[in-house]
């Protein structure tokens, strides 16, 4: 168990520019514990600090 940073599970919001929606390639924001996609609104779990950026897995938050 090495000491690492202070929130290792923190999801690192500085990488959200490098990072795209799987479905349209739109740019993602952080909302809360998860992605979403402001190009096609589905969200994504981020889990361990690591965003689950899988299509299929995503929650569409538009009704
Ligand atoms: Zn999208």
């Amino acid at each position: 168990m090495a000491a690492a940073s202070s929130q290792p599970n923190q999801f690192d919001a500085s990488v959200l520019d490098q990072l795209a929606c799987p479905a349209c390639l739109g740019g993602l924001v952080l909302d809360g514990e998860r992605l979403v996609c402001a190009g096609c609104g589905r969200g994504y779990a981020i889990v361990d600090a690591i965003p689950v950026l899988i299509a299929e897995r995503a929650v569409n938050s538009r009704s």
